[in-house]
């Protein structure tokens, strides 16, 4: 059986600069323990080979099919703040691109957890059962809410057991994505490009520009900036109207494309508070979920810095100021999606003012509004943080199917993620597909599991996620 398709190793061979050509260490007894079927298929793979053997030793990196060809990417970042300027990819693999049937648009084929590469930096270079299958729920439950992501095909367990907490046992996730670039690949390019013109740094910009932006000219640098600052502004603002606390905001999780990326230490609220945070690292709280625009934009400024002076300075301090008025009209698009209303409606701007101060559970509230535009307003009076204001709302004439369509019944609630994993690293995979399920059709509106909704119960206590994945 042969796996039917090739892969490109397209940035590769452009940017010997940027990569180091490298192998996925032997496992010792993989197996393959999520495959999505789905995404599979959208990609145009066998889903039967993927199960194979051979499909294995692919998903593993043990074997590469024609035109692979495995690297670690180089990468800057600032990470809480601080400049490292050599991260890269310490424990995972560009194994190729792949080129979309339909589009011909190329995507990332990256292992997460193949092993130590020369940028591991003293760590083992491997990723543990837990996290990889939390960031395969949580990439593909934001897939599902409509947010762009990377995606998530399979988490194969290795049979090694490492050592984190405690020895736990090894997997690594095979990840999707329109590429790996980040706000640190450029801070990387920039470091590393000794010649006059900026020539690494240029060829970068404009690559990007091919993958992410190709309605921008080639070399308009501004224009660049304006498409990746406009793209990562619509994905944040997605996450504010959902609960979504990142947690990791360094500039090396910051795509060019504007996907979501790494999916450590994230969360979603249980209730709409500006100061949430939930990663055991971020001590001062800087990644906190009303904080998260802020950083966007800190982060972008990061990413204006390196191109200068092919971005003039003058341009990125002019596309540096539009970022108020810009975040502003994403959160105001967003949350007038929560409402059924348009973004210009003074009902948004009024939610806007009291949902921080009400902190409501916003998968509940969102929930509460459709019932009320579905003319059962009952649940939404404790909810909404001014009475009058809910008056206001119900004169308009809201879609409710629409409404429905942008509130989800399922998010993965802490509580809920937490306990599958136990269960799942246990062996025991019942509560993680069931919760998996639910989070992939999160606007589903059969027969609802009411087990799987809803803020955690009060004696969960304060939820803390690690970044020790
Ligand atoms: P992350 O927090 O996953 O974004 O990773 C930040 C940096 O640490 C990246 O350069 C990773 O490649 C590296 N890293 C994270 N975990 C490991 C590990 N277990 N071994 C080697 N490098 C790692
Ligand atoms: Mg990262």
């Amino acid at each position: 059986m042969s796996p039917g398709f090739t892969l490109h190793s397209d940035f590769a061979t452009a940017f010997p600069e940027l990569v180091v050509d490298s192998r996925a260490e032997r496992q010792p007894d993989p197996q393959l323990v999520v495959l999505n079927d789905p995404l599979a298929e959208e990609l145009g793979l066998d889903t039967d080979w993927l199960r194979t053997a051979e499909g294995l030793a692919f998903l593993t990196g043990q074997e590469t099919v024609p035109g692979s060809r495995p690297v670690a990417m180089g990468y800057a970042g600032h990470q809480f703040g601080q400049l490292s300027p050599r991260l890269g990819d310490g424990r995972a693999l560009l194994l190729g691109e792949l080129e979309l049937a339909d589009s011909h648009r190329l995507v990332d084929i990256h292992l997460k957890g193949s092993g130590p590469t020369v940028f591991s930096r003293g760590g083992d270079g491997r990723g543990a059962l837990g996290p990889m299958l939390r960031e395969f729920l949580m990439s593909e439950a934001m897939h599902a809410l409509g947010v762009p992501t990377t995606r998530a095909l399979a988490v194969v367990s290795t049979g090694r057991r490492i050592m984190r907490e405690g020895a736990v046992p090894g997997a690594l996730l095979v990840r999707v994505a329109s590429s790996h670039l980040r706000v640190g690949t450029v801070q990387f390019a920039r470091l590393s490009d000794r010649s006059e013109e900026l020539d690494l740094v240029a060829r970068l910009l404009d690559y990007a520009r091919d993958r992410h932006h190709p309605h921008v000219a080639r070399g308009d640098h501004a224009g660049f900036f304006r498409a990746v600052r406009d793209a990562q502004l619509a994905t944040v603002a997605q996450w504010m109207r959902l609960g979504f606390v990142h947690g990791v905001m360094n500039t090396d999780n910051t795509t060019l494309s504007g996907e979501t990326i790494d999916y450590g230490p994230c969360a979603f609220t249980d209730a709409y508070d500006h100061r949430a945070y939930y990663s055991s690292i971020d001590t001062g709280g800087r990644y906190a979920f009303g904080n998260q625009p802020g950083i966007l934009g800190w982060n972008l400024a990061r990413l204006a810095e390196a191109m200068i002076p092919l971005l003039e300075l003058d341009r990125a301090q002019e596309l540096m100021a539009e970022f108020p008025d810009r975040w502003e009209a994403a959160r105001r698009t967003e949350a007038a999606r929560t409402l059924g209303v348009d973004a210009g409606d003074p009902v948004v701007a009024g939610f806007l003012d009291w949902l921080p101060e009400a902190r409501p559970d916003i998968q509940t509230l969102g929930r509460a509004l459709v019932d009320a535009a579905d003319n059962a307003p009952a649940g939404l009076a404790g909810l909404v943080g001014d009475a009058a204001w809910a008056q206001e709302w119900h004169t308009r004439a809201v879609d409710v199917e629409a409404l429905a369509a942008v509130n989800p019944v399922y998010i993965p609630r802490n509580h809920l993620v937490d306990a599958a994993l136990r269960d799942a690293v246990d062996g025991d995979f019942g509560a993680y597909e069931r919760l998996l399920q639910a989070v992939t059709n999160p606007f589903e509106a059969g027969p609802v599991m009411p087990e799987l909704i809803g803020p955690a119960p009060g004696d969960f206590g304060p939820f803390v996620t690690y970044c020790g994945t």
